[in-house]
């Protein structure tokens, strides 16, 4: 734990940035967050927090705060009162549907937004104006995680918690990481490895990573060849009869897409392909390595807990890549027990709990419920006391249709909140002319953004802390924050501003709440008769963070989901029971090897892979107001590989082109730099805002199939030193 100065009074948050899910104590005085340190009863963090947790106060004060609503008048935006922006955002929103449909505006939300505040908009927007044109950031981030996970077990989100780390013996990380993107998670990976000399750790990444550094078995795979490399294990471990026969018989199945069905037997040619021996040099790892990890794996007698983030799921195979972690789980059995578990890492502070779980993605309803099934909509039709029918049953444009939408001019007024498409999404230059073409209303705590200043209207928000709420973070755990200080200006809470929104389209009907509580009240409702259910906000407000399912108020947390003596859903006598799907089977899955969309070749010869550092978060608007963590980082730069470097006559800072089919970026060369890039892939962190650096320019707006994810982590450039 990390004590900071003395302050007036200590309020209980969780960390506004990454998925780990840190509790936090705000150090108030003199109505400003003037310290803050690690929540001592939290079980995520037990009073740690990382370099960007600690400086947390300094996100709150900073000169770009946004204190008054903006509005464009005559090609600028300028102040305006709360009264006139939101006349003009009404006027317009109705405007547009009058004239063009429901389907003509569209809702952007965030896994940053409180859970209140997603539930309310959605609802609004499904239930008052009709459409599914309900989107959020977490797609770019989880989507093929939501997908890997509800077709394996039949709903979204793991099984396990943090807590494994303490009971695991091997770790198989891979498309992670963790040492910069989930800093104390990774310390209590490291904690568990320094306890115990029997505890081995298996890094698979294309980059020799800070995460990489504390690997037994470190494996640089060829980017996209990691569905090869699992389908090695999966080999491996049948053929070395590695397998829990009985496990596989009791509770899983085979199939090789959504409904067709396969034998064991089936599966176990499929996998004929995938021998070690013919794989190791497509996958860039020796044969006797993907066989000693396969049986490490595997070792009955070793607890084994796989984690895995954002080099798996963005991309355009990362619902197969999510598909394939599982089956190794579900060959070996190694699921359901403590230190035994697939475990997905999440980037944002709350994308599972304000946008997988309220129904924050244009293809899902509030507890996992789906838009697509007639009895989830009439449940929530009954909830709602809206009649039966009302909700629209065809799915909302995912994101980078909605993003086309504006492009092609079909989506007419889209609202983004607590978020920054205008940098993050990938082919930016195709993007952003759609953002100024269509009515963008933009509710931001800082301007200008890379978004805001695309806008129409720009409304201010109060900032974490500054309003009260809730965070679920990638483990379950649904966590409070309390109000600790005001906010500046106008800034206001943006549930306000989505009841004021509500009201002023007409439907307080449909939303009656003055507060988060009430809000939260409604949406508990939504969740009775799931295994979703969450703590009471009472609860909530007293304790340091709940995993769910929590069915009442008398009920503990729920460690392990599926698993008797652990989830109060699976009776005494059932063992483990995956009950959301039909038959209470989990899927293991044959999903061949293929290749990222667009590999390199003779003209684009590179990849590039991007990812984040340590020292900033996303497009870096909160932790480039941060001067420790900007001085520490001021630009970003491009990894390159020390033999690339040589052939290519690039030293350490030089000015390097990086040029995809779509956009050139330039940048300081670092050569290895901190993540050593394999041979023939070049690596940058993706939080510069700088025109010259906005490296999302360059990527690829491929996306996966049945995710709808894009790929961020692949494409084909390339290289050359700036003049
Ligand atoms: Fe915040 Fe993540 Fe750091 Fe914890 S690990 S303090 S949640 S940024």
């Amino acid at each position: 734990p990390v004590d900071q100065k003395d302050a007036e009074k200590w309020v209980k948050g969780v960390c506004r940035y990454c998925g780990t899910g840190c509790g936090v104590l705000a150090g108030v005085t003199g109505g400003k967050i003037v310290a803050v340190k690690g929540d001592p009863d939290c079980a995520v963090n037990k009073g740690r927090l990382c370099v960007k947790g600690i400086l947390l106060p300094k996100i709150m004060n900073t000169p770009d705060r946004l204190l008054h609503p903006l509005i464009r008048k005559d090609g600028k935006l300028v102040e305006a009162s709360w009264d006139e922006a939101m006349n003009l955002v009404v006027s317009k929103f109705k405007e547009s549907i009058e004239k063009y449909g429901p389907d003509s505006v569209g809702f952007y939300g965030s896994g940053q937004t409180y859970a209140e505040e997603t539930y309310t908009m959605q609802k609004i927007f499904r239930a008052g104006i009709g459409t599914n044109n309900v989107e959020g950031n977490p797609r770019t981030c989880m989507a093929s995680a939501v997908a890997g996970f509800v077709t394996t077990y039949g709903a979204d989100e793991p099984m396990g918690t943090y807590a494994d780390i303490e009971a695991a013996d091997t770790f198989f990380l891979i498309g992670s990481n963790s040492a910069e993107a989930h800093p104390v998670l990774f310390s209590r990976i490291i904690d568990r490895k320094n306890s115990d000399p029997n505890v081995k750790i298996i890094v698979a990444d294309p980059r020799k990573t800070r995460t990489a550094d504390i690997a037994d078995y470190y494996l640089p795979f060829i980017p996209s060849r990691d569905l090869a490399l699992m389908n090695a294990m999966a080999y491996v471990i049948i053929e070395e009869g590695l397998t829990n026969e009985k496990f596989i018989a009791d509770h899983t199945e085979f199939m090789k897409g959504a409904s067709d069905k396969l034998t064991y037997d089936e599966y176990k040619a499929f996998l004929q392909d995938y021998t070690p021996e013919k794989v190791e040099t497509a996958c860039g790892i020796p044969a006797a390595t993907i066989r000693e990890v396969a049986r490490l794996f595997a070792d009955p007698n070793r607890k084994t807990m796989s984690m895995w983030c954002m080099g798996f799921n963005q991309r355009t195979r990362g619902v197969w890549a999510n598909n394939l972690v599982h089956n190794l789980h579900l060959l070996t059995g190694k699921i359901c027990t403590p230190g035994n578990t697939p475990f997905s890492l999440t980037g944002q502070p709350s994308a599972c709990g304000s946008v997988r779980e309220t129904g924050g993605l244009s293809h899902i309803l509030p507890a996992h419920r789906f838009v697509a099934n007639e009895k989830h909509r009439n449940e929530l039709e009954e909830i709602w006391g809206v009649p039966k029918g009302t909700l629209p049953s065809k799915p909302g444009y995912h994101t980078l249709e909605m993003f086309k939408a504006a492009v092609t001019g079909d989506l007419k007024c889209l609202w983004v909140m607590t978020t920054n498409p205008g940098q993050s999404l990938p082919n930016l230059n195709y993007y952003r002319p759609g953002m100024e073409k269509t009515f963008l209303v933009v509710s931001e705590t800082y301007h200008p953004t890379r978004t805001s200043e695309l806008a129409d209207v720009v409304l201010p928000a109060a900032l974490w802390m500054e309003k009260e709420g809730v965070y679920g973070n990638g483990e379950r755990r649904t966590n409070h924050i309390a109000k600790a200080v005001d906010p500046p200006g106008e800034a206001r809470p943006d549930l306000d501003t989505i009841i004021d929104f509500a009201k002023r389209m007409g439907f307080e009907k449909l939303v009656p709440f003055k507060t988060p509580e009430e809000v939260w009240a409604e949406y508990q409702k939504c969740q009775a008769g799931t295994d979703m259910q969450m703590a009471s906000y009472k609860r909530l407000r007293e304790g340091h963070g709940f995993t769910w399912p929590v069915p009442d108020d008398n009920s503990p947390e729920t460690y392990i989901r599926y698993a008797e003596g652990y989830d109060p859903y699976v009776k005494k006598g059932e063992g483990i029971k995956f009950y959301c799907r039909k038959n209470n089977r989990a899927v293991i899955y044959a999903r061949p090897q293929i290749d990222a969309q667009e590999m390199p070749d003779a003209e684009y010869p590179f990849f590039l892979t991007t990812g984040r550092m340590l020292e900033h978060w996303h497009t870096a608007t909160m932790t480039g107001n941060v001067p420790e963590l900007k001085n520490a980082a001021p630009e970003m730069y491009v990894e390159i590989n020390e033999e690339d470097a040589k052939r290519l006559g690039i030293s350490d800072g030089d000015l390097v082109n990086i040029t995809s089919r779509r956009a050139t970026c330039k940048f300081k060369a670092k050569i290895n730099g901190r993540g050593k890039p394999m041979p023939g892939l070049v690596y940058v962190s993706f939080h510069d805002k700088e025109e010259d650096r906005l490296i999302n320019k360059v990527l690829l707006d491929a996306f996966d199939p049945g995710s709808k994810q894009p790929e961020y982590k692949v494409c084909a450039v390339q290289i050359s030193k700036a003049s």
